[in-house]
């Protein structure tokens, strides 16, 4: 039986093979998407800080996240051709699907109509 490191070792795609597949605007891609990840986790953590440790929230530092998620947002958006609108028009669709009347009931986030 393989064990985990074998199998990672043998399924992880090679980094030399990635390397020579991408593209400027691949590479464009990831760098907005690890951004929009890694911001995220920025903001996750002043959030912690509030909710857990019991800290006044810091605004000034969940502003400056917030607003660093948005530029990478942005620079995905741009990287694949699409409007914040676009984005926003997409998610009302989706939403309106799954919650009938747009009203929420944890019957409707369970069942997920738009997933169907
Ligand atoms: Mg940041």
């Amino acid at each position: 039986m393989i064990n985990h490191s074998e199998m990672v070792r043998a399924l992880a795609k090679n980094g030399e093979i990635i390397a020579q597949e991408i593209d400027g605007d691949d590479a464009h891609l990831m760098h907005m998407a690890v951004g929009v990840s890694g911001e995220a986790g920025e903001l996750l953590d002043a959030i912690k800080k509030k909710v857990i440790y019991r800290k006044p929230l810091n605004m000034e530092n969940v502003l400056e996240e917030l607003g660093d998620i948005e530029f990478y947002m942005e620079g995905l958006r741009q990287g694949i051709g699409v409007t914040r609108d676009e984005c926003l028009a997409a998610n009302i669709a989706k939403l309106g699907k799954r919650y009938e009347g747009m009203q929420y009931t944890d019957k409707a986030a369970q069942v997920r109509a738009d997933k169907a």
